[in-house]
């Protein structure tokens, strides 16, 4: 099912909010089999609203929009959907009764603005948000439909999980990806290598998508309406790809270089640790966002000061002093340090220049050294 999303808000066009409510849309449809289509972004103005409505529905029958169902004036989605669907408000006493009993338990004083947002309209479904006091509304009328969500993040999340995503999925249908991280080539070189591939995948009717990130490119093979036989198909054609592309391959269905590195440490029992000196726990902080990190996560130093350097990891003064942190020699030293101590297999040391300031004509800003200590040196 072909649907846009609509994210409303002066605040997102101003860069003030980062919109991560289409995002977070378009990717729990698409885990759903629901295909987004488009994303618009646009101001709290009712023209926008009605222009965005009017333009989205040339193309696609089902829109969701977020934003502005906010008690205050600035929120004017609520009636220029009523306007636009030709409804009208009506008061909704078990929404009444639900916003007065959550600002009792806050023993907040209530407005009339704030009994306002139980007026809804009478001719949508209406979502009952357990998390806040807008409600979500379901539009239906000639064939187009408009889901309207609160912009709330949150909000919006269990509203679209516990009240939107039950409906939809009776109306969609599945979709299977399969994904393979490459590293080390550029996408244009690994479409040449992959070029007669490609072909054969595109003739058996699937999607194929280069998806570049520093470091690395993943590669994408989509099929919508998938049916056991194409998921079988196309993990055949996934199995070929480590023969074309050698060592640029990395793995099937990991999204990042700290997926990669934890599946390659759980399947191999091995451990792993960081020194951080210039990434400051940033190593550490995208390690631990791999769920199941734990099997072979045993933690990080970030020994930024030169202090913590000495103090903690051990470092020669006189070797500190000498060749400075940022250096071949400490970095080496600090990734020896922290495999001890953290009593690990391996571990990663980094110290570097991130500027804006500090560099010299010796250690520019940019430099950064990294060292591995292994069970073999
Ligand atoms: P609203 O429903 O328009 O009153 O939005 C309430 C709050 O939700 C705003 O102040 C924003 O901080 C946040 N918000 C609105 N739209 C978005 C969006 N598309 N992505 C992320 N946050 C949003
Ligand atoms: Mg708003």
């Amino acid at each position: 099912m072909l649907l846009e999303i609509i994210t409303i808000g002066d605040e997102l066009l101003i860069g003030q909010t980062i919109d991560t409510n289409s995002a977070w849309l378009g990717k729990i449809c698409n885990e759903n089999g629901l295909v987004v289509n488009r994303i618009t972004s646009i101001s709290d103005k009712a023209t926008e609203i009605t222009n965005a409505l009017n333009d989205a529905y040339t193309r696609v029958e089902l829109v969701i929009i977020t934003g502005g169902l906010g008690p205050t004036k600035d929120d004017i989605t609520k009636h220029v959907l009523c306007k636009y669907f030709e409804t009208n408000l009506v008061r909704n006493k078990a929404v009444l009764a639900k916003i007065e009993a959550y600002f009792s338990s806050y023993s907040r004083p209530m407005l009339e603005v704030n009994r306002q947002q139980a007026d809804l309209p009478k001719d949508a479904i209406i979502l009952h948000n357990e998390l806040g006091t807008a409600s979500g509304m379901w539009f239906s009328k000639d064939g187009k439909q408009c889901i309207s969500l609160p912009g709330v993040p949150y909000e919006m999340k269990g509203l679209m999980q516990n009240e939107v995503l039950p409906k939809l999925n009776k109306l969609g249908s599945s979709v299977f990806h399969k994904h393979i991280l490459s590293s080390g080539v550029g996408e244009s070189w690994l479409a040449e290598m992959l070029k007669d591939w490609e072909v054969e995948v595109s003739r058996a009717g699937y999607n194929l998508a280069y998806l570049p990130t520093p470091g690395f490119v993943k590669l994408r093979i989509s099929c919508y309406n998938a049916s056991t036989q194409d998921v079988k198909r196309i993990e055949q054609f996934a199995q070929i790809i480590p023969t074309l592309i050698g060592d640029y391959f990395v793995g099937f269905d990991m999204n990042n270089l700290p997926a990669a590195l934890m599946k390659i440490a759980v399947d191999n029992s091995v451990s792993i640790s960081f020194a951080e000196s210039c990434t400051g726990g940033r190593l550490s902080g995208d390690f631990v966002k791999q769920a199941g990190v734990s099997e072979c996560y045993k933690g990080a130093i970030v020994a930024y000061s030169n202090q913590i350097k000495t103090d903690v990891l051990k470092i020669n003064k006189e070797v500190l002093e000498k060749h400075g942190p940022v250096s071949e020699q400490v970095v080496v030293e600090m990734a020896k340090a922290s495999k001890n101590i953290l009593s690990s297999d391996f571990s990663l040391a980094t110290s570097g220049v991130a500027g804006p300031n500090g560099g010299s004509v010796d250690t520019p800003i940019g430099l950064v050294w990294f060292s591995i200590a292994t069970p073999l040196g």
